[in-house]
């Protein structure tokens, strides 16, 4: 039977309590033998993170500032942790350097990868575990992705028997220094040593049993996934639903390893499985998200497709003026961009009047204040009439839409509508899909 890696968020280690119930998920199963770990996060809503302390005091020292004030805070959490725990007497010694480098001029991401590597030190210690420092496996390339010869190091490395722990977040970049990936960049450290040491499962244990099928914000305890596919996922974060740090798909994806999310406070959930395929005759949609932020560039000219130049020159334009667009539909006559929307404000006379004069339309209308809805689901291509069902949804709840996506993506449809409507849209769209599953299961 192969191996777990196990990564724990930031709140599944945030206190010697958490910490102590992390403990208990890794002896419980042994083949729970690679850990990955954040740097402490809040403990209560309210709380700081680690992380955001140690860049305020990077930036403090790096202004000439005195940084005491953050650095007693972190220091105060970790000695605490340490204390409770009853292990890591060296934590005073480890605190101490890290002070001696800030005050040496620091970079940032030397200050913020503290966080997860003096965590690591503790629990390894804690666990009586191996202590794997990331800046000796993991490399990062120009662009601060992982480089290649990561895998191959790593795998060297963790290739002895035992326990390991290792710090997410960081590496080293060509030169030698530290490192860190984006915000929530320990997904990646996980993902990374899980195709490296050819891992059974991912893990990623944290304060949610599960993903949920929409934002709980919206709507009233949605339904958890219990299973559902690297692609649907892709699509419903890139639609704004909260997963995974998007980076962390790729390692994984590539050699079919399950990422199971986890709940390290209710361990006996089961959690939500992201795997290559799912059986969806039950239920065809995965899950519904929403993003706002949109507008909406429409463009109407007798014979706008005839003459190719026409809608290249709106796209050179849009560029120029240093708008970014998301989708495009060209109809016989007319073409409908949607945007994105920073800056579209200010910029929007701008390109009112560069359009009109190259193009001379007929109509041209600029939308602000859009939104756009996703409905996600491998079993949407299967289902032709999905969209008349979800359209009428929409309709029969008196929400206009002004554009549909069907087809550019086989597992989703996509409706572009007002922002003051996303909300209502999206509960419409979840509990109509969730009814259709339920009386499908009725009948089945
Ligand atoms: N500690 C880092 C952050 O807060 C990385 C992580 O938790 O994944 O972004």
């Amino acid at each position: 039977m192969g191996d777990i890696v196990s990564k724990f968020g930031g709140s599944s280690v945030a206190d010697a309590r958490q910490i102590r119930k992390t403990e208990s998920i890794i002896r419980s199963d042994p083949r729970r033998r690679y850990v990955v770990v954040s740097a402490p996060g809040k403990r209560a809503p309210g709380d700081e993170k680690i992380t955001d302390l140690l860049y305020a005091c990077q930036a403090m020292s790096a202004r000439g500032e005195s940084c005491d004030k953050p650095f007693q805070t972190i220091r105060d959490r970790y000695l605490r942790i340490a204390r409770e725990l009853g292990a890591a007497a060296e934590i005073e010694g480890w605190l101490e350097e890290f002070r001696r480098q800030l005050d040496s001029g620091a970079s940032a991401d030397l200050a913020a990868s503290r966080g997860e590597y003096l965590c690591a030190r503790l629990l390894a210690d804690y666990l009586g575990a191996d202590f794997v420092d990331a800046a000796g496996i993991i490399r990062l390339d120009d662009n601060d992705s992982v480089d290649e010869s990561s895998y191959a190091t790593t795998a060297r490395r963790l290739s002895s028997p035992g326990l390991f722990v290792i710090p997410g977040f960081y590496g080293v970049d060509s030169k030698g220094e530290i490192k860190t990936f984006s915000r929530g960049g320990s997904d990646i450290t996980g993902a990374l040593v899980a195709r490296a040491v050819h891992a059974e499962v991912y893990e990623n244990w944290t304060d949610v049993s599960g993903l949920l099928m929409a934002d709980p914000q919206i709507v009233e305890d949605p339904r958890p996934m219990a299973e559902v596919t690297y692609r649907e996922i892709r699509e419903l974060s890139y639609m704004g639903a909260k997963v995974l740090h998007e980076e962390a798909i790729l390692p994984v994806y590539r050699e079919k390893i399950p990422i199971q999310i986890r709940n390290t406070n209710r361990p006996q959930d089961s959690g939500t499985v992201i795997l290559p395929a799912r059986d969806c005759r039950l239920r065809p949609v995965a899950g519904v998200a929403g993003r706002s932020g949109l507008g909406l560039l429409y463009i109407e000219k007798f014979l706008l497709r005839k003459d190719p130049r026409h809608r290249s020159r709106v796209f050179e334009i849009l560029a120029m003026q240093g708008i970014a667009w998301e989708w495009e539909r060209a109809a016989v006559d007319s073409l409908a961009v949607v945007l994105f929307e920073k800056n579209l404000g200010q910029k929007r006379k701008l390109l009112e009047e560069a359009i009109a004069e190259e193009l001379e339309p007929d109509q041209l209308e600029i939308l602000e204040n859009m939104a756009a809805v996703a409905v996600v689901g491998e079993g949407i291509a299967a289902r032709p009439a999905l969209t008349a069902d979800l359209l009428h949804l929409l309709s029969r709840e008196d929400i206009p839409v002004r554009l549909i996506d069907q087809g550019s993506s086989k597992i989703s449809v996509l409706f572009i509508l007002h922002r003051e409507d996303l909300g209502r849209a999206v509960s419409t769209l979840y509990s109509g899909i969730e009814a259709a599953a339920e009386s499908s299961s009725d009948t089945t």
